[in-house]
């Protein structure tokens, strides 16, 4: 890679920085890159500009989106009285494509991982626990997954739950979710029924 021109090299750099793009690939896209015409490579050049320019953080759901609130946050159909909490907005879009949900969310930013530095402090549990203290939500329902960090995450907000707002109903998706996994990576039949038959805990 280091005979490549300068601003070859720079762009295979970046572009091999993609999860699942090695220095191979990254060539071959700046390749095709430089076939396009100049008007094409400017709006991909502008595409990435917006994406940190436009973009912003709802301030109801901590999702991403380009108004605040988002769409989801400001339809008044929404079910008030369900609180499904993911712990990053991708999985929200899964939930969403399937369209059978229809209360509101929270994007939790992550799950807790004490060893890779992430604690309770990351994460937004104090927007979780200002929602709840609104008083509207009547179920709190997990959908984090099934991995080792899920289950801590859920622990953790089991006991939040049960010492400041005892009277709340808390589910998770049910255990159709294979163990181990992500919930971005479920079909969505698997995850309508988990939905479906979700169980107290
Ligand atoms: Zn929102």
């Amino acid at each position: 890679m280091s005979k490549l021109p300068l601003p070859l090299r720079d762009l295979v750099e970046q572009l091999a920085g993609f999860p699942g793009v090695g220095p191979k690939s990254a060539l071959r896209m700046a390749m095709t890159m430089l076939k396009w015409p100049r008007e094409k490579t400017r709006n991909l050049g502008q595409s990435v500009l917006d994406l940190r320019d436009k973009l912003c953080i709802c301030s109801g759901c901590a999702g991403l989106a380009d108004n605040d609130p988002c769409e989801i946050c400001s339809d008044p159909t929404r079910e008030d009285d369900k609180l499904c909490v993911v712990s990053e907005w991708d999985s929200l879009l899964i939930m969403e494509e399937s369209g059978f949900f229809r209360g509101r969310y929270l994007v939790l930013g992550g799950l807790l991982s004490p060893l890779d530095g992430i604690d309770s402090g990351s994460l937004e549990f104090e927007r979780l626990r200002k929602i709840l203290g609104g008083g509207q939500v009547k179920e709190l329902i997990l959908a984090l997954g099934t991995t080792l960090e899920s289950e801590t995450t859920g622990s953790y907000i089991k006991n939040l739950l049960a010492r400041e707002f005892p009277e709340l109903t808390l589910t998770r998706l049910a255990q159709g979710i294979p163990l181990g996994s992500d919930l971005k990576f479920m079909d969505k039949e698997t995850l309508r029924q988990s939905m479906r038959y979700r169980q107290s805990i």
